[in-house]
C-alpha cells in the first residue's frame, strides 16, 4: 500500500511553521490541563478549543506597544470552559512560563529579546492569573445566587409536595441539582435525593446510616449544633451553616448547608429540610489562592503578608504574652548573586530557607521570607527574653555549614537583629524598623552576629528609607564630597596617584560613607548623575595636581563606577566629554568596577569598557577575590588592573603571615602579571604587610599605612614629599 504525497499547504501549517509551533504550544496545553477539567469535551475538541486563546496569547506575547491585560480574558476563557480546578490554573500557568516564549517568541513580526520576552510572558502570566480569579469569583458569586433561588424554590416545593402527593414530591427531589435530604426531629434520615447521595460518596447506605445529629465533625463551626437543637425544638425556622462530612471513602465533603424546619398543617414541628450544596473544590482553590497570596513561591516560607498577620496578633495585648523577633539579613549576598547567577542564588536562598524552618520549631515559632535575602523568625509566648537568643544563635550555628552549590562550598554568613518585649507594646511597623535598624548596627559591626535592639540606638539610628528619600536633593544642595587615598608603589614608595571615595555630609547624620548611601543611589537610579558628578569632581581634582606637579611620572586618579552606571548608555560618551573638558589624558584615568559586576557579564555589557580601554583608560577590577570569579576569565576582560581585596590583607596581619595565604597571593600576583595585569593591594595597614606584598611582586598599594583617605591638598603635599 502506498501513501499518496499530502499537498503541501500553506508554509504555516508545516509543523516547523508559526501556526504548527501554536499547534504544538496548544497540544501540550490540552495535555497538561485537561485531565484536570469538567469539560464534557473530548481531549482533540479541547485541544481545538485552545486553540484561539494559544493564537491570543502568542498575539498579546508579540503587540506592540505591549499590554499585558488582554491575557485576563484568557483565564476567564478557561474559568468558561470549566477548568475551575485549582491545577488547571498552575499547570496553565506553567505551561504558559515553559513554552510560550519557546513555541511563540519567534512567531512575531519583530523578534524579541530573550530578557524582553521573558518579562513579557511573566506579565502574561499574571494577568492571566488575575482573569482566571476574577471570573472564578463572578462564577461561584452567580452560583450562589442560582442555588439560593432554587433552594427556596425547592423548599417550597417540598413543603407543598409533603401535604400533597408522594409522586410530586419525589419529582422535586430527583431534579433538583442540590442535595436534598429530609429528616424526622430525633434526626432519622428519611428521605435523600441522588445528587445528596452521590455528594457522599455514591453509597445511599453510608448516608442512612447515621442519624442527622451523629454527622459531626472536627472541624464543625460551633455553633452548628446550637442552631439544630433551636430548629428541631421548634424555637427556630431555618440556619445556614458551612460544614463539613466524611464521604463514605474517609474524604471530606464541604457543603453550603441549609436547614429548614417543615411544620405540619397546624404548624406543628413535623420534618427537617437540608439542602446542601458541594463547596468542596470551591474551597480548596480558596485555601490554594491563600496559600499562594501568603507563601513565597521560591522558597515556600511564609511571605511578608503572612509575617505581618501573624506579628500583628502576636503584638495584640494578652496577659503575659511577649514576642520575640530576628531579622535576618545574609552578608555579601548580592555577591554571589553577581558572580554565580540568579539561579544558584535563589538555589542557596532555598537551602537557607530549609536551615531557618528546622530552627523554629516549636509551637509559637515561624520563620518567613521578606524578600530578597532577608528572613524573621518569630516566636511568641511567657518567655521569649530567653528564647530569642536561644533562636538567634540556632539561626547563626545553622548558616555555619558551609553550602554546597555547583562543586563549590559556599560560605554563608548572616547579621540578625533582635527585638523583644511584652505584648500590647508596640505595632507591628515599629517593630521591623526597630529589627531592622538593629540587623544593620549587626553588619556594620562585622556581620555574622547578632544585635539586641534598644531604644536609644533607635532614636539615632538612620533608616534606609530616611536615606533613600533624602538622596536626590543632597545632590543639588551640594552635600557630597570626595576624599582622596593614595595608591602607593610598592618598589619605591612613591604616590602614583589617588582613589577618590565619595562621602555625604548629611545635615543630621553627619559625614555618611559610601556604603551607607550607594547602594540606595543604585537602587534608586541616582548612581548615574552622583557619579558622573564624581567622575567631574576627580577628574578635575587630578588635572590641578598634574599642572602643580609636574616632575615625576604623570598622577593618576582612580574612580569607582558601579554595575547601573555600567549599563547607562552615556557612560563613553559621557567619560569622554569629562576628559575632553578639563584637558586630561585618558591614560592618568583608572575606572574600577568591581569584580562581581563583571562576572558571567556578556559581551554587550563589555563593549563601553573595551571602547574607554581602547581610548587609554585603564580598568581595574576592584575587590578581586570576594566574587567567586574565575581566573581564567580575567583574560576576556578589558582590565589592566587587579585591585585585591582587604581580606587577602587582612590573612597577613598575624605573624608570621598564614603560609597559604600568601601562596595564594603570591598564585594571584604570577597569574595577573602573565596575563600582564597590574596588582594593586588594598587595605595595608602595617609596615611588615607592606614589605611582604613587595616581596611577594605587588605593584601598588593603597592602606591606612601610608594614609587614611582625606581632603584632596593632602594628597597633594604627600606629592610634595615625594619630589623632595
Ligand atoms: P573600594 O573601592 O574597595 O574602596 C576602598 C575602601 O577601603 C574605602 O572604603 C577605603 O576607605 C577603605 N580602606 C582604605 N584603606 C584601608 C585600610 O588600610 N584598612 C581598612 N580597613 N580599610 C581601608 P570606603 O571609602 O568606605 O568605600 C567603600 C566602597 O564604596 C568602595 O570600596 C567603593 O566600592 C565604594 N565607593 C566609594 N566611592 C564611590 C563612588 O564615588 N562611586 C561608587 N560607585 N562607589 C564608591
Ligand atoms: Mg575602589
Ligand atoms: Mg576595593
Amino acid at each position: 500500500m502506498s501513501i499518496p504525497a499530502q499537498a503541501s499547504g500553506a508554509p504555516d501549517a508545516e509543523p516547523d511553521g508559526p501556526e504548527g509551533r501554536l499547534r504544538r504550544f496548544a497540544t501540550i496545553w490540552s495535555r497538561a490541563i485537561f485531565p484536570s477539567t469538567a469539560t464534557s469535551m473530548t481531549r482533540p475538541e479541547f485541544e481545538e478549543h485552545l486553540l484561539p486563546l494559544a493564537r491570543e496569547l502568542s498575539g498579546i506575547l508579540h503587540a506592540r506597544p505591549f499590554d499585558a491585560a488582554p491575557a485576563q480574558r484568557v483565564g476567564a476563557a478557561l474559568v468558561a470552559a470549566h477548568c475551575t480546578d485549582p491545577d488547571a490554573l498552575s499547570s496553565s500557568l506553567g505551561v504558559v512560563d515553559s513554552y510560550l516564549v519557546l513555541y511563540c517568541g519567534g512567531n512575531g513580526p519583530v523578534a524579541l529579546s530573550t530578557e524582553d520576552s521573558r518579562a513579557r510572558c511573566a506579565r502574561i502570566q499574571h494577568a492571566l492569573a488575575g482573569g482566571f480569579t476574577q471570573a472564578l469569583r463572578e462564577r461561584t458569586l452567580a452560583e450562589q445566587e442560582a442555588i439560593a433561588r432554587s433552594a427556596l424554590a425547592a423548599r417550597s416545593q417540598a413543603e407543598q409536595a409533603l401535604h400533597a402527593t408522594e409522586e410530586r414530591f419525589r419529582a422535586v427531589f430527583k431534579d433538583a441539582a442540590i442535595g436534598i435530604g429530609i429528616a424526622d426531629l430525633d434526626g432519622n434520615i428519611l428521605e435523600i435525593n441522588d445528587t445528596l447521595t452521590r455528594m457522599f460518596g455514591g453509597l445511599e447506605n453510608h448516608v442512612r446510616s447515621h442519624k442527622v445529629n451523629e454527622w459531626v465533625h472536627p472541624e464543625d463551626s460551633p455553633h452548628v449544633w446550637k442552631y439544630y437543637d433551636e430548629l428541631v425544638r421548634g424555637e427556630r425556622e431555618h440556619y445556614s451553616v458551612e460544614k463539613p462530612y466524611y464521604r463514605n471513602d474517609g474524604t471530606v465533603l464541604w457543603t453550603n448547608l441549609t436547614v429548614s424546619l417543615l411544620r405540619d398543617p397546624q404548624g406543628r414541628p413535623e420534618y427537617q429540610l437540608a439542602l446542601m450544596e458541594d463547596t468542596t473544590e470551591r474551597r480548596l482553590l480558596n485555601l490554594r489562592l491563600r496559600y499562594e497570596a501568603t507563601h513565597d513561591a521560591l522558597t515556600g516560607l511564609p511571605n511578608r503578608t503572612l509575617f505581618f498577620e501573624r506579628l500583628e496578633k502576636a503584638l495584640a495585648f494578652r496577659e503575659d504574652m511577649r514576642f520575640g523577633l530576628c531579622y535576618l539579613d545574609l552578608d555579601g549576598f548580592k555577591a554571589i548573586n553577581d558572580s554565580l547567577g540568579h539561579a544558584a542564588g535563589d538555589r542557596l536562598l532555598v537551602e537557607v530557607a530549609d536551615r531557618l524552618q528546622s530552627c523554629a520549631t516549636a509551637p509559637g515559632e515561624m520563620v518567613a521570607r521578606l524578600g530578597g535575602d532577608e528572613f524573621v523568625a518569630l516566636t511568641t509566648g511567657p518567655r521569649t527574653q530567653e528564647e530569642v537568643h536561644e533562636l538567634a544563635g540556632r539561626i547563626l550555628s545553622a548558616l555555619a555549614t558551609p553550602v554546597r552549590l555547583d562543586g563549590r562550598e559556599l560560605t554563608v554568613r548572616g547579621s540578625v537583629g533582635v527585638v523583644e518585649g511584652p505584648s500590647g507594646s508596640r505595632t507591628a511597623a515599629d517593630v521591623l524598623r526597630s529589627a531592622d535598624i538593629t540587623m544593620y548596627r549587626a553588619k556594620a559591626a562585622g556581620g555574622n552576629r547578632f544585635a539586641l535592639a534598644d531604644a536609644a540606638a533607635d532614636a539615632r539610628a538612620i533608616t534606609r528609607h530616611g536615606l533613600t528619600t533624602a538622596l536626590p536633593t543632597a545632590l543639588d544642595r551640594g552635600e557630597f564630597f570626595i576624599e582622596y587615598q593614595p595608591l602607593v608603589h610598592l618598589g619605591d614608595g612613591t604616590v602614583h596617584g589617588a582613589e577618590a571615595l565619595v562621602r555625604w555630609c548629611h545635615p543630621q547624620h553627619g559625614v555618611l560613607g559610601p556604603d551607607r548611601f550607594i547602594p540606595l543611589a543604585e537602587h534608586t537610579g541616582l548612581i548615574v548623575p552622583l557619579g558622573r558628578w564624581v567622575l567631574e569632581e576627580s577628574v578635575r581634582q587630578a588635572n590641578f595636581w598634574q599642572e602643580r606637579h609636574t616632575d615625576g611620572g604623570p598622577l593618576r586618579i582612580n574612580v569607582n563606577l558601579s554595575p547601573t552606571q555600567l549599563h547607562h548608555p552615556g557612560l563613553v560618551a559621557e567619560t569622554v566629554d569629562v576628559l575632553e573638558r578639563s584637558g586630561l589624558e585618558p591614560g592618568a584615568l583608572c575606572l574600577e568596577v568591581t569584580e562581581s559586576a563583571l562576572i558571567g557579564a556578556d559581551d554587550d555589557l563589555l563593549k563601553p569598557l573595551r571602547q574607554l580601554a581602547e581610548m587609554g583608560v585603564d580598568i581595574a577590577l576592584d575587590d578581586f577575590g570576594t566574587g567567586y570569579s574565575n581566573l581564567a576569565n580575567l583574560r576576556r576582560l578589558p582590565v589592566s588592573v587587579l585591585k585585591l581585596d582587604r581580606s587577602f590583607t587582612q590573612g597577613m596581619q598575624q605573624h608570621p603571615a598564614d603560609p597559604v595565604d600568601l601562596k595564594i597571593v603570591e598564585g594571584i600576583v604570577a597569574l595577573a602579571h602573565s596575563l600582564d595585569l597590574a596588582v594593586t593591594v588594598e587595605g595595608v595597614e602595617t609596615g611588615a604587610q607592606a614589605e611582604q606584598l613587595r616581596r611577594i611582586g605587588c605593584d601598588t598599594a593603597q592602606g591606612w599605612y601610608y594614609a587614611r583617605p582625606g581632603a584632596p591638598d593632602r594628597i597633594h603635599s604627600l606629592l610634595l614629599a615625594d619630589a623632595v
